[in-house]
């Protein structure tokens, strides 16, 4: 009787202190944690979002860099992270696609976040090396069939954006060539630019400065429409390739259980940052494209998380690909 008294003391305690604590939020800065390397097109997005969150929130947003086996390690961290406010997530449509990569994840998607909203969308562009023989997607779609056991194509691993454009380039050419995995697709870039590596499917918000400096050779767009930001790269779809085609979208994730009034103070601090002019024009000159007022909202992710899932799970199982 006691130790049951105890206990309903202590949940009520900590009710208290939790609801107090909530109420008070942010009393410190909030951590976004970032499943990728910094530099890269993903840590772009979050380090201007955190930016621009940081005033309406009244706290800083700090940007954390948890890289590793294409973004789940720092999926895996927040869901399991204290559901204070305190520790959220950025991520890409790889949180849609690693329940099809891997067998063995550890989070759900679907079960173990709150949803704060959806931030940005960007196109992806394929890339080659500056001295890669093929100078347009005719020729490099001749040149990868005939070397395809010497051509290599990086990526920011299993569950990136990258490998799931990667794969979507190899079905669309039939071929299949080896890929070469890196901790996001900023160190990727850098050994594709020193010849290291030959090819490299990438969001527009690490590929656009290059291909308009011609750093990089590129061959199309996986857009419906051609990117405004580099009017004359023609879409895959222009090239014959209709199924290639992917648009990479963010969302922000909180751990499950987070109490509300802190989810609702990240949902508004989220709205008024993709608002925020500082935000815009660093994202309209990468490329990107704004999502929709009612996206930003913990329902709009949720719903198209859910379509997103739906619509790779069938396309990835078709092509095998799994990371064990
Ligand atoms: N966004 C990249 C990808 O998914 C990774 C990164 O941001 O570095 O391939």
């Amino acid at each position: 009787m006691k130790t049951t008294f105890r206990l309903l003391v202590g949940a009520a305690c900590a009710f208290i202190v939790g609801a107090a604590g909530a109420q008070n939020y942010p009393s410190r800065p909030v951590t976004m944690e970032v499943p990728f390397a910094a530099g890269g097109p993903t840590d772009i997005v979050a380090r201007q979002i955190a930016q621009a969150m940081t005033k309406p929130l009244g706290q800083t947003v700090i940007v954390d860099n948890k890289p590793g086996a294409g973004g789940t390690i720092a999926s895996e961290f927040v869901a399991k992270a204290a559901p204070d406010g305190y520790t959220i997530l950025i991520h890409h449509i790889g949180m849609a696609t690693s329940p099809a990569l891997y067998r063995q994840l550890r989070f759900n998607p679907m079960t173990d976040y709150e949803y704060i909203g959806q931030v940005v969308n960007v196109p992806m562009t394929l890339v080659a090396r500056k001295d890669f023989p093929a100078n347009n997607m005719k020729e490099l779609a001749a040149y990868v069939k005939a070397n395809s056991k010497k051509v290599n194509l990086a990526n920011a691993g299993l569950g990136a954006a990258s490998h799931l454009c990667g794969l979507l380039f190899q079905t669309a050419l039939q071929t299949e060539v080896q890929t070469i995995p890196y901790k996001g697709t900023a160190p990727a870039m850098t050994d594709l630019q020193g010849g290291q590596v030959d090819i490299l499917c990438d969001q527009t918000t690490q590929t656009t400065q290059l291909i308009q400096a011609k750093s990089i050779k590129a061959y199309g767009a996986t857009t419906p429409k051609r990117i405004s930001s580099l009017p004359d790269l023609p879409t895959m779809a222009e090239q014959g390739y209709p199924q290639f085609e992917v648009m990479i979208w963010h969302g922000i994730y909180a751990p499950k259980g987070t109490p509300k009034a802190a989810v609702d103070a990240l949902v508004k601090a989220l709205q008024a940052g993709v608002k925020d002019p500082g935000f815009r024009s660093a994202m309209d000159k990468l490329g990107t494209i704004a999502v929709a007022d009612a996206d930003v909202t913990p329902e709009g992710l949720r719903k198209h998380l859910k379509a997103e899932i739906d619509k790779w799970t069938p396309i990835i199982k078709k092509a095998g690909q799994y990371a064990d």
